[in-house]
């Protein structure tokens, strides 16, 4: 199958443009690629060159996720598209069977005591779900 990932507040904690804490999501995404599936990185997270009056820079901040998951052995299939569909549509929807989200409905989180934080996904029920629903 085809998961497309979301990347803060999923794979890590809230903390962009910076990477996150580890939630506990790299067992569980190393095993999904294991069980043959193929990750697509789902992210609001881009590269891009920035025009300012004290000089031009780049952002990577797309760049600073895939690094995530290599540093993590996480075999990603694509990044923000699935590219088998052009065949089929011109959707910038990528299409997958499966979407990943800490903003999706239904989407097992964890809320910081506190509310010092936002809260993120919780990759051990998510573990359960992907196990119940025969992706693992
Ligand atoms: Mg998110």
């Amino acid at each position: 199958m085809e998961i497309c990932i979301d990347f803060d507040g999923t794979c890590v904690t809230h903390e962009y443009p910076e990477i996150g804490r580890s939630i506990g999501a790299e067992s569980v995404l190393q095993e999904l690629v294991a069980n043959g599936h193929q990750l697509i990185l789902f992210t609001m997270r881009s590269d891009r060159k920035v025009k300012s009056m004290f000089g031009d820079y780049e952002e990577l901040f797309l760049t600073d996720a895939i690094n995530w998951f290599e540093k993590n052995n996480i075999p990603l299939f694509a990044i923000q598209k699935n590219p088998d569909q052009s065949a089929w549509t011109d959707s910038p929807k990528a299409y997958a069977q499966l979407y990943i989200d800490d903003a999706a409905l239904g989407c097992p989180l964890i809320y910081p005591e506190g509310n010092t934080e936002r809260p993120y996904a919780d990759w051990n029920k998510i573990r359960a779900l992907l196990a119940e629903q025969k992706y693992l």
